[in-house]
């Protein structure tokens, strides 16, 4: 099409859709709330009437990955769990984003042991942390609005969303 289109250029008809899915898809995120330790909490009360993600169309939680597209890593990984952790992960159709919550989930925290893993970045694509210990409520949303506005700048109809995961096919961590 290159050259051709009669509305002023090159791509600007998948430009225009790309736009649309992109707005409809940041304004809808579903996410898996992986509550693993106190981050959990507050994760919580992001959802709860006072914080309110509704706002944000981010409100259903879901517990089944299959409805799922943005992860809440919220507390410290055990190896042991990073297993479930990264197969719930793989179940998540594509797109999908990650948030690292608080600073067990970011990079071990206070965990510096040899049961845990330093950071859940070690074997999921983390698009967002957030520090703290634990971060509140308006960290969780200002994250949110993070994904959203990386949602909003993707190539929502060409993007190979798998090709963004380094860990895709790895080996899980032993
Ligand atoms: Fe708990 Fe703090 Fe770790 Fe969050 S960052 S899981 S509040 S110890």
């Amino acid at each position: 099409m290159a050259g051709s289109s009669p509305f002023g250029g090159e791509n600007f008809f998948t430009t225009r859709v790309d736009a649309v899915v992109n707005w409809a898809r940041s304004n809808s995120l579903m996410p898996m709330p992986m509550g693993l330790a106190c981050c959990a909490i507050e994760m919580m009360a992001f959802a709860g009437p006072k914080y309110d993600s509704a706002r944000f169309g981010s409100e259903a939680m879901r517990f089944s990955p299959r409805q799922a597209d943005l992860m809440i890593v919220a507390g410290w990984v055990s190896y042991k769990m990073s297993h479930a952790v990264r197969r719930v992960w793989d179940q998540m159709a594509d797109p999908k984003w990650c948030i690292a919550m608080g600073a067990c989930a970011s990079t071990g925290g206070m965990h510096r042991c040899y049961g845990v893993v330093q950071g859940c970045d070690n074997f999921l694509p983390v698009d967002v942390y957030i520090p703290g210990c634990p971060p509140r409520p308006e960290a969780v949303l200002h994250a949110l609005m993070d994904i959203q506005e990386k949602v909003r700048n993707e190539y929502s109809i060409t993007q190979d969303y798998t090709h963004g995961d380094p860990y895709k096919n790895a080996p899980l961590i032993p």
